[in-house]
């Protein structure tokens, strides 16, 4: 799960790292009072979950109530890379200094966690990536052993970080590891981390994602969770009870076994398609639940092709067929149909399918024949 840079920053602030002085705001008024509060000059910031919206306008400085309510006024429902602005994060503005990166992500080939650390923030680390590698200290940190204060410190002079900000630096560095790892996040991000000219150094803008795995052990993060905005095609999945996740692509698959669906998308990509989604079905799935993930889909208006990828074990694939039927009398499927059964009752499964059959409704004897037909027809 994504956090917003408000929650971030209140995620970051639990474990001591030096955020600005700010409160939400899903009004011009809340954003006047929130600002009377902390303190002029205040900067204003839209909260959507995607990047770069400073360049977009979406980050401004106001230095007294009149620039506030027209800072306000102009975010809110702004529009930034598709994510319609409903609230605001209003804090005290900081004096910079110098703009740093840091992060923390798991590195998970090399099974360490790592640190990215740069003394050229402000910027996508993308580009500071392409443009200069060299500006990038990379620090793979053991789990078991974690990064104390002495490892964090030769670090920031690795990384070059001005002289008077590396004690501060190396502070914040082992309270983010701490927030990163004991708060199970996949990624703890801090871009810029500011070098004010009086000497602090600070969190200004907080990318934070969580380990939903570890959502068991953080009740408290029911409250991120209430604010989520859900692909309204996984909020309809659930409420079915699949198991489902929405991707970019045109073909939609449905398969039953989470391996089995992976590698459905892996052939997908092989013979040059996409996946629209993630979809298993579950072992010993029914006609019903058959039939509700071809709803599921077929809500879905960028499905252009579906592949229906079955091998029958404990699922039946009499069942299965029953219920692209079911399926196919209760709504109108608005795209083709590819199927590949197998396994357990496949025979009485195609036989059902037998009289149905047309240029919306195809069976091909293997996973590679009817991925190539699924994305041949999704193209078309
Ligand atoms: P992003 O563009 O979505 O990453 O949003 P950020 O929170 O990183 O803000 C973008 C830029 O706005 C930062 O790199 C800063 O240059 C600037 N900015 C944000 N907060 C402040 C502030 O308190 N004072 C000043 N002077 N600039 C700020
Ligand atoms: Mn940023």
């Amino acid at each position: 799960m994504d956090l917003f840079e408000y929650q971030g920053k209140q995620y970051f602030a639990r474990y001591g790292i030096p955020v600005s002085a700010g409160d939400i705001a899903d009004t011009v008024e809340q954003a006047l009072a929130v600002a009377q509060r902390v303190g002029y000059p205040v900067v204003i910031k839209a909260q959507v979950k995607v990047g770069g919206r400073g360049k977009a306008g979406g980050v401004k400085l106001a230095a007294n109530a009149d620039e506030a309510a027209l800072h306000a006024g102009n975010i809110l429902g702004l529009d930034i890379k598709g994510h319609v602005v409903h609230r605001l994060w209003v804090e005290h503005a900081s004096d910079i200094a110098r703009e740093y990166y840091a992060s923390f992500t798991l590195d998970r080939p090399n099974k360490v966690h790592l640190g990215m650390l740069s003394s050229q923030g402000g910027v996508e680390i993308e580009t500071v990536a392409v443009e200069s590698p060299d500006a990038i200290a990379l620090l793979a940190i053991d789990p078991v052993v974690g990064l104390d204060v002495a490892t964090a410190r030769r670090w920031v002079a690795e990384a070059g970080l001005d002289e008077g900000a590396r004690a501060g630096a190396a502070d914040l560095l082992v309270a983010l590891y701490r927030c990163y790892t004991e708060g199970d996040c996949d990624l703890a991000e801090v871009n810029p981390l500011i070098y004010t000219p009086d000497g602090r150094v600070h969190a200004l803008d907080a990318k934070v994602t969580l380990d939903d795995n570890a959502a068991y052990r953080h009740p408290e993060w029911e409250e991120f969770r209430a604010t989520e905005t859900e692909d309204p095609r996984e909020q309809m999945a659930r409420a079915k009870g699949l198991n489902y996740i929405g991707l970019s692509g045109s073909v939609g698959i449905i398969a039953n076994g989470a391996g089995l669906a992976m590698s459905t998308l892996d052939v997908v990509n092989q013979v040059g398609g996409s996946a629209a989604n993630f979809l298993d079905i579950g072992g010993g799935a029914d006609a019903g639940v058959m039939a509700a993930a071809m709803e599921v889909i077929n809500h879905d208006p960028s499905v252009r092709a579906i592949f229906v990828n079955i091998f029958g074990g404990i699922t039946r694939v009499d069942e299965v067929a029953r219920g692209v039927l079911e399926a196919l009398g209760r709504v109108e499927i608005a795209a083709p149909i590819v199927l590949r059964l197998d396994g357990t009752n496949a025979e009485e499964g195609r036989a059902i399918l037998a009289p149905y059959l047309s240029d919306r409704l195809l069976t091909e004897p293997t996973m590679l024949d009817a991925a190539r037909h699924a994305v041949a027809l999704a193209k078309n």
